[in-house]
C-alpha cells in the first residue's frame, strides 16, 4: 500500500498547522525582516501566504475536499518550502534545519515506509544544496551527514511507536467487537452490522435472513455439568454455527448467555438449509459429556418479515419463540408481517413449525 495513508483526519491536522503557522512564519522572515523588498518579492510572499491559510483552513474544515495527492507530497511541499527560505535568508543554523523535523515526523506517522524513503533522501539532499553554499565543505560534511542520520533515526522510533500503537488499536478493537469466550461478535458489533446488512439489502433489493439461535435447556448442562462444560457448549455452537456462516458478509453473533444470531445474505430456502446445517454440525461434534446440546431457531427475513432492522430481530425472535413453545429442537419461520399483526391480535400462539 505504498500510496495510502494512515489516519487521515490526523494528517489533515497536521498540515493544516503546519500550513498555518508556515504563512506568519513566511511573511515575517520574507517582508518584516529584511531590509530591502523588491516589490515582485512582495508580492511573491503574499500569494504564498494566501495559499498557506487558504490551504490550511481548507485541510482544517474541509479535508474531504483535498485532493488524496496533497497528503502524500505534502512533507515534499514542506521540504521545498524550508529550503527556499533556508537558501534566501542563507541559514544552515540548527534553528532553520529544526524545521525539516516536519515532514520527518509527518512520513513516519502517516506514510509508507517507502515514502518515508524517499522523503529522508529528499530532506538530505535539499539541506546538501544549502549547508554546501553557505558552510565551508568540512563543515556542510558533518553538518549535512549528521542531519541526515538524526532524521533516520528519528523516523525509525517515530515509526515503531507507531506500529505498536496500531497493534494496541487493533487489539482493542477486536476486543470491544468480540465476544471473549466464543470469539464471535458481540451484541455491539452485530448491531452495526445490521444496519449494515439492512441498508444493502433495500440497496440491492436482495434478502437478508437472520436466525436467532438458543441453546435448548442450558441451564440443565450448566446445573448438571458445571460452568465449565456450558462454557464448552457455547463454543461448540458458535464453532457450528461460524461453520455454515462462510460468506464474506455474513455474521455470527452471541447477544448474551446462550442466545446467538446469525446474519446471511440469502434467501428463505438458504437460510433453512443453514438451520439444518448447523443442526448437523453440532450432532458432529463430541467432546461434552451430555452429548451435543439441542438448538430453537427462529429465522425471519427482510422483506418478507420485516422493513427495518428492529423488525427483523423481533420477527426472528417471535419465531424462535414458537420454537421454544413448540417443543423445542425445532426450527420456525416467522409469519409474513401483514398475518402477524392478525396473528398476534387473534391467534398468539399459532406456529409455522418446520
Ligand atoms: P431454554 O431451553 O428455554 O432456552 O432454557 P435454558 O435453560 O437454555 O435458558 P435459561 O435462560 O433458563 O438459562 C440460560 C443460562 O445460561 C443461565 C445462565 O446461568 C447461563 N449462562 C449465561 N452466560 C453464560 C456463560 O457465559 N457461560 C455459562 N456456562 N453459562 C452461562
Ligand atoms: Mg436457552
Amino acid at each position: 500500500m505504498p500510496f495510502r495513508i494512515r489516519d487521515k483526519p490526523g494528517a489533515a491536522r497536521s498540515v493544516a498547522y503546519l500550513m498555518l503557522a508556515a504563512a506568519p512564519a513566511n511573511f515575517v522572515t520574507c517582508i518584516v525582516l529584511p531590509t530591502s523588498r523588491p516589490l515582485g518579492w512582495v508580492v511573491t510572499t503574499v500569494v504564498v501566504c494566501t495559499f498557506l491559510v487558504t490551504g490550511g483552513l481548507m485541510c482544517l474544515r474541509r479535508p474531504e475536499k483535498v485532493p488524496h495527492a496533497w497528503w502524500l507530497i505534502a512533507p515534499f511541499f514542506a521540504t521545498a518550502l524550508i529550503t527556499t527560505l533556508n537558501q534566501l535568508s542563507n541559514d544552515a543554523s540548527t534553528g532553520a534545519q529544526l524545521f525539516y523535523l516536519w515532514p520527518v515526523l509527518y512520513s513516519a506517522n502517516f506514510l509508507s515506509r517507502r515514502l518515508m524513503g524517499i522523503t529522508l533522501a529528499v530532506i538530505s539532499l535539499a539541506h546538501a544544496s544549502v549547508a554546501f553554499r553557505v558552510l565551508t565543505t568540512a563543515h556542510a560534511i558533518s553538518d549535512w551527514f549528521s542531519l541526515t542520520v538524526a532524521f533516520a533515526l528519528t523516523m525509525v522510533v517515530v515509526y515503531s511507536l507507531r506500529r505498536r500503537n496500531d497493534t494496541l488499536r487493533e487489539v482493542l478493537e477486536t476486543q470491544a467487537l468480540a465476544d471473549p469466550l466464543t470469539g464471535v461478535a458481540n451484541r455491539r458489533s452485530f448491531d452495526s452490522e445490521l444496519s449494515r446488512a439492512v441498508a444493502w439489502s433495500h440497496r440491492t433489493d436482495s434478502p437478508l435472513a437472520l436466525l436467532t439461535v438458543d441453546i435448548d435447556y442450558f441451564k440443565k448442562i450448566n446445573d448438571t455439568w458445571g460452568h465449565a462444560v456450558g462454557d464448552r457448549a457455547l463454543q461448540q455452537v458458535a464453532k457450528a454455527l461460524c461453520g455454515t456462516a462462510t460468506g464474506p458478509d455474513d455474521v455470527v453473533a452471541r447477544l448474551g448467555g446462550d442466545e446467538f444470531v446469525v446474519l446471511l445474505r440469502t434467501d428463505r430456502m438458504a437460510a433453512r438449509r443453514a438451520a439444518d446445517d448447523v443442526r448437523a454440525a453440532l450432532a458432529e461434534k463430541d467432546g461434552l459429556p451430555g452429548g451435543p446440546p439441542g438448538l430453537s431457531i427462529g429465522i425471519a427475513l427482510l422483506p418478507d418479515h420485516a422493513e427495518t432492522g428492529d423488525e427483523l430481530v423481533k420477527a426472528s425472535d417471535t419465531a424462535l419463540y414458537e420454537a421454544k413453545s413448540g417443543g423445542r429442537g425445532r426450527t420456525a419461520m416467522a409469519h409474513p408481517a401483514s398475518a402477524r399483526q392478525n396473528v398476534d391480535r387473534v391467534q398468539p400462539s399459532r406456529t409455522s413449525v418446520a
